[in-house]
């Protein structure tokens, strides 16, 4: 059996040819939607994301706005900047690239910006919106999850849904969307006893782990959804130097009956939902966003 490959960019072109849509009906009321985007440090991939959204955002009908500095910058220049920015009424949305230099208390930036501006969802009060089934913004990473499995009609009613990796801004969020859709949800981590003991029940199966191609094929359920969000470089081998998930895609989709690619998969839909909490943010502005994040995109 091979797996079917749900593909990140097909259904990401999908996604924000409706969001350039809902930029131009924003338009015709004289507002344009507008994310602003600060990068502190120097770190290659990081530089690497935060074009890839400025390119996105230009793309969609989405107003960018990029601050840069150096990985010497003080703590306060960018506190400051970002209150600015939570006071400017033409600025919908306010992301800080992650990970912020050593001397950075990434918490206390994430705390600064404003909720209502805070399209990567990573505010506190918007962890516990959601939390409590009432998210203001979804965080992307899961959101683009969410609507991947959604495209495909996977059923969540009642699924076992296996999680490896407990971050704040994946494991976490994805958790806590899956149980509000009636999943069955297991999340495993780094001291998780056997790990293919959970990954074989899983009907969904997420990797979020950062550990290239940890999952094989023998540690997946016939017939599964596999959704690989780890992003690595492969070290060694004749692909060194390229790009690959968590899990060994070629023995994995032998077993599952649907699975993404890295790249082409999670990644694009990221960048699309981050999109898509932006013009959200700019409709409510309006005072006439959607009810329900979840209905974003439609
Ligand atoms: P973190 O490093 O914050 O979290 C990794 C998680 O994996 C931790 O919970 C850790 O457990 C767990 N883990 C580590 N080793 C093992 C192991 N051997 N067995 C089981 N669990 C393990 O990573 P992120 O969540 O930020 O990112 C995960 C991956 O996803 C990365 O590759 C990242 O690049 C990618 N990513 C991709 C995105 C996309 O758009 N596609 C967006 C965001 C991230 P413990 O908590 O015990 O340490």
């Amino acid at each position: 059996m091979t797996a079917r490959i749900l593909d990140g960019n097909a259904l990401s072109a999908t996604v924000r040819e409706r969001l350039a849509q809902r930029a131009k009906a924003l338009a015709k009321q004289d507002v344009t939607p507008a994310l602003a985007v600060i990068l502190v440090g120097d770190d290659p991939a990081s530089a690497v994301y935060v074009r890839n959204k400025v390119a996105a955002c230009e793309k969609t009908g989405v107003r960018s706005l990029k601050f840069s500095y150096p990985s010497d910058a003080s703590p306060s220049a960018v506190l400051d900047k970002i209150a600015e920015l939570n006071a400017d009424p033409s600025v919908h949305g306010i992301l800080v690239q992650l990970p912020l230099p050593a001397h950075f208390d990434a918490d206390l930036v994430l705390e600064a910006i404003s909720p209502l501006k805070d399209v990567d969802g990573f505010h506190a009060s918007n962890v516990g919106a959601l939390a409590q089934g009432k998210p203001l913004f979804i965080p992307c990473t899961p959101y683009g999850v969410m609507e991947m499995l959604r495209s495909e009609n996977v059923v969540l009613k009642g699924a076992e849904a296996v999680i490896v990796g407990r971050s704040n801004i994946v494991g976490k969020p994805m958790a806590l969307l899956l149980l509000q859709n009636s999943a069955t949800v297991t999340i495993c981590h780094s001291q998780s006893r056997d790990l293919a003991f959970h990954t074989r029940r899983a009907d969904i199966l997420i990797a979020a782990v950062g550990r290239p191609k940890m999952i094989t094929g023998n540690m997946i359920k016939p017939g599964a959804t596999v959704i690989d969000v780890g992003i690595n470089r492969q070290l060694d081998g004749p692909n060194a130097g390229k790009l690959c998930g968590d899990v060994d895609f070629e023995s994995a989709k032998e077993v599952a009956g649907l699975i993404t690619p890295v790249p082409g998969g999670v990644g694009p839909m990221t960048i699309t939902m981050l999109l898509a909490n932006t013009l959200e943010a700019a409709e409510r502005n309006l005072g006439r966003g959607l009810e329900g994040n979840l209905k974003g995109t439609s």
